[in-house]
Formats: structure tokens, sequence, C-alpha cells
């Protein structure tokens, strides 16, 4: 199926359900596998400490983990969904059955059904199930557990010895706490190295790794307010590939693609660690210049302008020649970011008119 190039709508604020995402699906699957693997790991230590207090159940803890060993490739993220619903159903099912009929074998005091908490975070996290069920089934066993609890005898006819039923409790307990602890955990790391991505991708393009229009925004907000807190003078440069597309047109868009990320390179080498670069629209890009003031970013605008006229891209067997026209603004008192960029823009369309290949300010007395 062709995937959407539309923004999501879920992205705007409808339709989709922004709990049901295809990476909450998939992450979902890496999570019922990390389960099965506890699982492989809690009932060996069932069979060892039930082996260790001589109770013939030790073979029905192990036979547990053998048939639910052969889920962990069915819930893989390669399987179709037709096969991963009736796996996962099938395994909660098991467990399910595991720790009724350990509970009602050993009693209460023996703390299987205190398992039935471990089984949390796998209803908190699944993506198909709507929030209410969650809630729901959550409150289900939660009732289950107090059930057992109270209805089930604190031990029974089958029983071990009281020790051996303490034994059992502690590693039960031990069992939930480590396992809801070791699938919160995964589960926050994964989804904090997600949202990092994710950042990064709405802040940065793509083809100069300089920050996007949206980041700059929000960057040069903070600027504007710090810079009239601290009365430090604040500059712009707008610059603009001259005739880029005839540049697109005589030798492709993939040459073109990397004349942007050549005359990136050069801005980012020429401007300061504490300025900020940005690509502002398609081979435009904005330079913003703390504590500079209009002749210092006119002397910035002009050594980038040089640089570029000056260094030709070799690439793909040609030697390409640019040229920028920039224009250059700085921050007037009670002026706002835009009217700021406005002018800017204004100075550059004059240099496009005039000569292109220059470097124009804005007077604020004229505009
Ligand atoms: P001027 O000197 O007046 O600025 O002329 P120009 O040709 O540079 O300006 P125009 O706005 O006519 O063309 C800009 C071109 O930049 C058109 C568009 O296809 C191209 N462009 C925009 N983004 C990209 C990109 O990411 N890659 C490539 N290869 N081309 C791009
Ligand atoms: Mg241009
Ligand atoms: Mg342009």
């Amino acid at each position: 199926m062709m995937e959407s190039t539309r923004m999501p709508s879920f992205l705007s604020g409808v339709e989709r359900d922004p709990l049901d995402t295809d990476f909450i699906r998939m992450n979902f699957r890496s999570f019922v596998q990390r389960g099965i693997l506890i699982i492989m790991v809690v009932n060996p230590l069932h069979a060892l400490v039930l082996w260790l207090n001589h109770s013939a159940w030790w073979q029905l803890s192990l036979m547990a983990m053998f048939i639910q060993l052969p889920f962990y490739p069915l819930c893989g993220q390669q399987r179709s969904f037709a096969v991963f619903l009736p796996s996962v159903l099938a395994l909660f099912s098991m467990v399910a059955v595991y720790i009724w009929l350990f509970s009602e074998h050993f009693g209460s005091s023996a703390g299987f059904h205190y398992l039935i908490m471990s089984l949390i975070p796998l209803v908190i996290f699944a993506g198909r199930i709507g929030l209410r069920l969650k809630v729901l089934i959550c409150l289900l066993m939660a009732i289950g557990m107090f059930m057992a609890e109270l209805k089930l005898p604190g031990t029974t006819t089958n029983s071990m010895s009281t020790e051996a039923l303490e034994q059992l409790r502690i590693l039960n307990l031990l069992i939930c706490f480590i396992s809801i602890s070791m699938l919160t955990f995964t589960h926050f790391v994964t989804v904090s190295r997600i949202q990092s991505k994710l950042q990064y991708l709405a802040a940065y393009d793509p083809l100069t790794q300089l920050v996007n229009r949206r980041r700059m925004g929000q960057l040069a907000e903070q600027e504007v307010l710090q810079s009239r807190r601290q009365q430090y003078p604040l500059s712009v440069i707008l610059a603009d590939v001259d005739n880029f597309k005839m540049i697109n047109d005589r030798h492709g868009h993939p040459v073109g693609d990397v004349a942007l990320q050549h005359v990136s390179e050069l801005i980012s080498a020429i401007a300061r660690d504490t300025d900020s670069c940005c690509r502002w629209g398609g081979e435009e890009f904005l330079v913003l210049l703390p504590h500079t003031n209009l002749q210092g970013a006119i002397q910035v605008a002009e050594r980038i302008r040089q640089q570029v006229a000056a260094t030709p891209l070799n690439a793909h067997d040609l030697e390409l020649e640019m040229q920028l026209t920039l224009g250059v603004a700085m921050l007037m008192p009670n002026e706002k970011l835009a009217e700021l960029i406005k002018r800017a823009d204004t100075a550059l369309y004059e240099g496009k008119r005039a000569s292109r290949n220059c470097v124009v300010k804005s007077d604020p007395q004229s505009s």
C-alpha cells in the first residue's frame, strides 16, 4: 500500500488516534517479546524452587516455559497481524491459566496471584486497545488479584511447608517488581530515543543539516527577547542564491542539491559559534547574529558573499560558480522579529533588482 505523502491529520489535531500509532503498535510487539523473555526466566525459577521443595509441579512450570517459547517468533515485527493477534491472546490466556492453576494448588500464601500485576504494562502499552478498555482490563485484573487474596485459602492440602511457601511468595513479589521495572524502563528508553530523534527531525533541514525555518523562528524569538533585556545589538542576514533555477535547469536537481549543501557549508564556516544559520526556504539562508550591529553584520555578509563567489563547487565533473545576494538588517527598539526579517527581505530584493551578487543594508529610517 502506498504511504500518504500528506501530513497525517492527527498532527493537526483530528482523526487518527495519537495513542494508537504505527510506532506504538510496532513497539508493542518488541514489548511482548521482552515479556516472553522474562517468562523464560520466571518459569525455570519457579521450577527450581518447587523442585528444591519436593513438589512435582516443577515439571508443569518447565512445561509452561516450553509451550510459551515458540510464541517469541510469532510475535515478531515481520509477522502479520493475523498471526500476532491470536498469538498474543493465547500467550495472555496461558499466563492467566498458569497463575490461576498455581494459585489454586498452592493457596494464596505462595503469592502466584501477585503475578497478575506484571501483566499491567502489557495492557497499558498495547496500541489497538482504547483507553477505557485498558482501564477496564486493569480494573478486572486488580479485582481478580484481590479476590484471589481474599477467597483463596492461605494454604491448601497440596501445600508445601510454610518456609517453602514464604520462599515462593518472596520470589513472586520479586518477579513482579523486576518485570514491571524492566518493561517500563526499556519502554522509557525506547520512547526517549524516538522522542529526541523526532525533535531533531522537526528542527533540522535534512539536506543542509542547518536548523529549519520552524526552529529558527523559536531561536530568533528568544534572541530578540534576550537582546532587549540585556540591551545588545542583534542583526540578521538573509541570503539568496542568484539564478539558482538556472543551475537546476542546466545541471539537474541533484547538482542543485549539492550546490545548496556547498553554500550552507560556506555560510556556516564564516558564522561565529554564537550565530545561528538556517535554511529559510528553498535557496534562501538566514543568519542570526547576536551582539552584532549593522556595520558588523554588513562585514559578515560581505565575507560570505566573497567566499561563495570565490569558491566554485566541484561536483559531478563540473566546476560551478555561484553568487549570493544578501539583505542585512539590525533590530530596532520595539521592532518585532517578523518586521526585522521583512526589512532584510526587502533589502535582499533591492539587491536582486539592482545587480545581484551584492550586499544591501536595510535603512530603518526609509521603512
Ligand atoms: P534569483 O536570482 O532571482 O533568486 O533567481 P532564482 O532562480 O534563484 O530564484 P527562483 O525563485 O526563480 O528559483 C529558486 C529555485 O530554487 C526554484 C526551485 O526549484 C529551487 N529549489 C528550491 N529548493 C530546492 C532544493 O531543495 N533543491 C534544489 N535542487 N532546488 C531547489
Ligand atoms: Mg535565488
Ligand atoms: Mg529565493
